[in-house]
């Protein structure tokens, strides 16, 4: 009863699902997903840029903190006429050790803020590329959803007839060919003939003894589409 009407089902559905494909495979579908993934790739840099622009932040924090403690340290540093030698050596070696921290923390400086600059300078055109192509997106959104909407009218009494149809078959039969539906599987239901699936794997091994007489129906192992006996 239930293979009767889930073949009965898939009769109906088979033109409305064709159409579906086509409509899938239309340039208005193709270009507004190709105009929501450019969309998508805009956003994803600018939130990338973002957190570019915090690390920097950070390390300019730490790059003053560090500049603080080397001007401590230089503020420490004299050399008086009542000085030794030994101590003038020393005093020396860390006047030289703090000209090379103020170099390192000179180099960091300008790398922050060259990065810095690159990043702002990319901003408005990232930002204006995600408006540009979620608009493209939106205005091939809309003609694709009309394009459905016809279909819809246009399979409004075979959409009725397959709601009809729905309510009589068992739920996880129904689940079943749904799922294979949506994997592109179409006929998700196959006849079982010469001991193959209809996706040319031969199945009479795995399941030749399950499909004796008609109305018997299997799962095929390799496509899961389900197998029946006419
Ligand atoms: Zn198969």
């Amino acid at each position: 009863m239930d293979l009767k009407k889930i073949l009965e089902y898939q009769t109906i559905d088979r033109r409305l699902y064709s159409e579906e494909v086509l409509l899938e495979k239309s340039t208005e579908n193709q270009k507004r997903e190709y105009y929501l993934k450019q969309s998508r790739d805009a956003h994803k840099q600018l939130t990338a840029s973002d957190k570019d622009a915090e690390a920097l932040f950070k390390d300019a924090v730490k790059l003053i903190n560090d500049l603080e403690k080397v001007s401590k340290k230089r503020e420490s540093l004299s050399v008086s006429k009542f000085s030794q030698d030994s101590q003038v050596n020393a005093t020396q070696k860390e006047l030289q050790a703090y000209s090379e921290e103020v170099q390192t923390a000179d180099k960091e400086c300008k790398r922050i803020l060259k990065s810095l600059d690159e990043i702002e300078k990319g901003f408005p055109q990232l930002i204006s590329r995600r408006a540009q192509n979620f608009k493209e997106h939106q205005k091939f959104d809309e003609e694709f959803k009309k394009k459905q909407g016809e279909l819809t009218l246009k399979f409004k009494q075979d959409i009725e007839k397959l709601n009809a149809l729905k309510a009589e078959i068992k739920p996880e039969l129904f689940e079943k060919y749904k799922k294979l539906r949506e994997q592109k599987k179409f006929p998700p239901f196959a006849p079982y003939e010469n001991g193959s699936c209809i996706c040319g794997i031969e199945v009479k091994i795995e399941l030749g003894g399950k499909l004796n007489t008609a109305g018997d129906m299997a799962e095929c192992p390799s496509c899961y589409r389900i197998l029946f006996v006419k």
